[in-house]
This record gives C-alpha cells, structure tokens and sequence, in this order.
C-alpha cells in the first residue's frame, strides 16, 4: 500500500492509504520525488472538473525515480525521470496536422495521482514525453515540465519577437512562467499587470515591470491573459494595439460567454487566440528551457508541504497564499 491524496469531493481532500499500481506492458512505475500544486488542481479541489474524476487520485505535475518496469518499457529502474501528464496519439487527423495538443485521444491515457508515494505512467505517454532528468536539474524544478510546456505551446502559437510590448496579465503561476520565458527568449518589454505584490515582486525578479491592471493603459504589441476570469477576458482586449495579438490563456468556467467590441476586432485587425494544452514540441521546447543554467524558476516555489496536509495546502492556495507548492511524498 501507499499513502495519496485522494480528491472525495469539492472541498474535500482525503490523505489515505491505495495499492501499489504494477506497471504492465511497457508502463512504468515512479517513487513520486516531487509533485508541484497547479491551477488546475486548485479549481479541481473547489469545483471538480470534467479531467479529474472524484472520487479519485489526484495531482499531475512530477518527477521522480524509476521503482519498476512493465515489459518493453524505455526506462530501467533507478532513472531519474521528468515527464508530462499527457501523450498525443500522432496519428489522429489532428496530430497529422500538427495540432498535436487537440489530439483526439490525449487525454484517453494521462498520468493521474502524483499526489502519492508511487504513479504509474502508462505506455504512450512513457514512450513520447518522459525525459531522463538531468543531474544538475532539481527533482523540484523538473517537475514543472508540464505548466511550462503550456506555456510553450503559447508562445509558440503568440510568436512573440524581440522588440514588442508585451503585457502579461494575471500573475500566477502560468502569468509567472509567461514572464520567465519571454525574457529567456530575449523579449525586452514585458509588463506584468496584477493585484497580488508578492506574486508581482517575482515577476520583478524575472525581469517584468509590475503594474496593476488600471495603470497598464497602452498599446500592447502582444496580450497574454492569465487570470481566467471572464471580467479579465474582456477588458484584456482594450490594452491591444491596432493589429496586435491578444491571447486568451486562462480557461474560464465552463459556460461562460464573452462579449467584444466587434468594430475593434475587425477594424483594428486584431489576432484572438485561446490556445490549449501542448504538443510534443512545446513539451521539449520547455526542457530546453528548463534545463539552460540561465533560467531559473525556484523563484515560484513557496515551500516544501506534506502529502497529509493537502487540505490546508489548498486553503492557502485558495487565499492567494503562495505560488506553488512542493511535495515529496
Ligand atoms: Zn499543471
Ligand atoms: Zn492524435
């Protein structure tokens, strides 16, 4: 047996003791050395969501060590592995038309439960996005491969250059790694706009210049909304220039309907995307990332938390207490 957190309901998070998953054909079994708290997870804890079935394990940003090994499996046991939650088919309509991250079944196998003392990654995601961890990379910084890879898939969606004037809005996690990456890619310019001054003040030492939401009245080359909140959604539009991009990244309540101003979309000319989860690109793009000596995002971390007090862990969360947590279960 093994001790999880196992998501019971909204709001109710439980620290109990599950089997042991046994790899199958070419799957693999991890001890689980870092798993980090994600956005996700936190709107999972206080609302459900249709990816994270309840009763059930809980968690999917890791790293860790090879225990076992199904047959045919590309990793042996002791490998310090990093890896993403999700794997694309390639061969699916989407995944031929390199939209590899709306792959009819990417989320047919995902890595769920990372939340534990063990995880059991299945076969296609072992085989396309789990990486060898590189010795100079911390169990904690690798495990935050997949947040990153989204990231990625964005900018590589925003193509973002050098020169422009780029606000970031909404400065969490995602907002944080936005940031961090923009400047890695040698943009000049970013702002980062938000209420919370701690979660600014890392922005600060990514390199943003902090602002709030009311004062960041420009012309933005490129808009990248983090919030996810519908209010957010529609007044990001109003700090894009002629001809600029606005991209929708914070996922919004299912539902939800936004209202824009038609005459700016058409007249301004102006680029709206929304993009969504990543592809294997994206996915060794933020390894690239993560593993140059140059880019460091410790700066997101807000302190190491035991498995058993998952419940407060979301609370604080939940309070705006904190970025990002770390367990090693
Ligand atoms: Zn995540
Ligand atoms: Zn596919």
């Amino acid at each position: 047996m093994m001790k999880a957190l196992i998501l019971q309901a909204p709001g109710c998070l439980e620290f109990c003791s599950v089997p042991v998953p046994v790899p199958g054909q070419g799957e693999i079994l991890i001890r689980v050395q870092a798993a980090t708290t994600c956005g996700t997870d936190l709107k999972a804890f206080l609302r459900g969501h249709p990816q994270i079935p309840m009763p059930g394990v809980f968690g999917h940003e890791y790293s860790g060590t090879v225990v076992a090994v199904g047959n045919g499996a590309p990793f042996a046991v002791g490998d310090e592995i990093m890896g993403v939650h999700s794997a694309p088919c390639q061969q699916c309509r989407w995944c031929l038309q390199d939209q590899e991250n709306l792959c009819d079944s990417i989320m047919a196998t995902k890595v769920l439960g990372t939340y534990a003392e063990f995880l059991l990654i299945p076969e296609r995601i072992a085989r396309t996005n789990v990486f060898p961890k590189p010795n100079r990379l911390s169990f904690e910084l690798a495990a935050l491969l997949e947040p990153l890879a989204c990231v990625a898939q964005g900018l590589e969606r925003a193509t973002p250059k050098a020169q422009m004037d780029v606000l970031v809005i909404g400065p969490g996690a995602i907002g944080l790694m936005f940031v961090a990456a923009l400047k890695h890619i040698g943009v000049r310019d970013v702002t980062l706009a938000g209420r919370n001054p701690a979660r600014l003040s890392v922005g600060e030492q990514f390199g943003a210049r902090p602002t709030s939401l009311d004062d960041a009245a420009g012309e933005y080359d490129l808009v990248i909304e983090c919030t996810g909140n519908v209010d957010v959604w529609e007044r990001s539009i109003d700090y894009v220039r002629r001809g600029g991009t606005l991209v929708l990244f914070g996922g919004c309540k299912a539902g939800t309907e936004v209202r824009f101003n038609t005459h700016r979309l058409h007249y301004d000319d102006l680029t709206l995307l929304s993009p969504f989860h990543f592809g294997t690109r994206a996915v060794r793009t933020a390894r690239n990332w993560l593993m140059h000596p140059d880019f460091d995002l410790s700066p997101l971390f807000s302190g190491d938390r035991n498995l058993a007090d998952g419940e407060s862990v979301f609370r604080d969360l939940e309070a705006g207490r904190g970025i990002k947590y770390v367990f090693h279960p």
